[in-house]
């Protein structure tokens, strides 16, 4: 599949996902059981495993979503745009929603400001993780998929905008 000026080939089907989002979901529920965990999803990209992940939950949740990204193209420019405002954070348990990991810049900036806010927890979700690429210690608690350091657009992920409709994801095709 062509995206702008890049060829994309698939690497996880939609059916892929969704059962390992259910799985991810009835997992939280559990650890989470009567704690009304606070889930705070990262803009743009995680806004559909963000809504996949909280309708997998039955008991009681709340979510909020926050904007900030390092990333432009397709590289990570370490520098953090922020939009954020975080509140009613303090004494929640805070699940913070990522769709990918990759070097972390954006994470490890926007924990510090969480937990700036005093909050009882904080866990994160990542749909994906690019362990090679990651430059951090991060302790990542629920882990969709580790996925090797390569370009993926679908299910709400970006190449400059364009993808993120796709419900598969797509990961960019290697020159042979
Ligand atoms: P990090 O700050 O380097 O960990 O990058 C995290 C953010 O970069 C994610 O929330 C995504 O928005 C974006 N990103 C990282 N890798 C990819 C990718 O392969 N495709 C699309 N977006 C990505």
């Amino acid at each position: 599949m062509l995206i702008k000026d890049k060829e994309f080939e698939l690497f996880l089907s939609s059916e892929v996902i969704r059962k390992r989002v259910m799985e991810l979901a009835s997992f939280i529920e559990v650890d989470y059981k009567d704690r009304n965990p606070l889930f705070l999803g990262v803009l743009n990209g995680c806004f559909i495993f963000a809504a996949d992940l909280v309708r997998g939950i039955s008991s009681k949740t709340e979510i909020k979503f926050v904007k900030i990204s390092s990333y432009a193209g397709m590289k990570s420019t370490g520098k953090i745009v922020r939009t954020l405002n975080v509140e009613n954070v303090e004494g929640r348990n805070i699940i913070i929603v990522e769709d990918i990991v990759d070097t972390g810049n954006t994470l490890i900036h926007f924990l510090d400001e969480v937990w700036g806010c005093k909050p009882e927890s904080v866990e994160i979700a990542t749909l994906l993780f690019k362990k090679e690429a990651l430059q951090h210690h991060l302790n990542l608690k629920y882990i969709g998929f580790e996925i090797p350091d390569k370009f993926v657009v679908g299910y709400g992920l970006d190449y400059d905008e364009e993808g993120r409709n796709l419900s598969d994801i797509y990961q960019l095709k290697s020159k042979e």
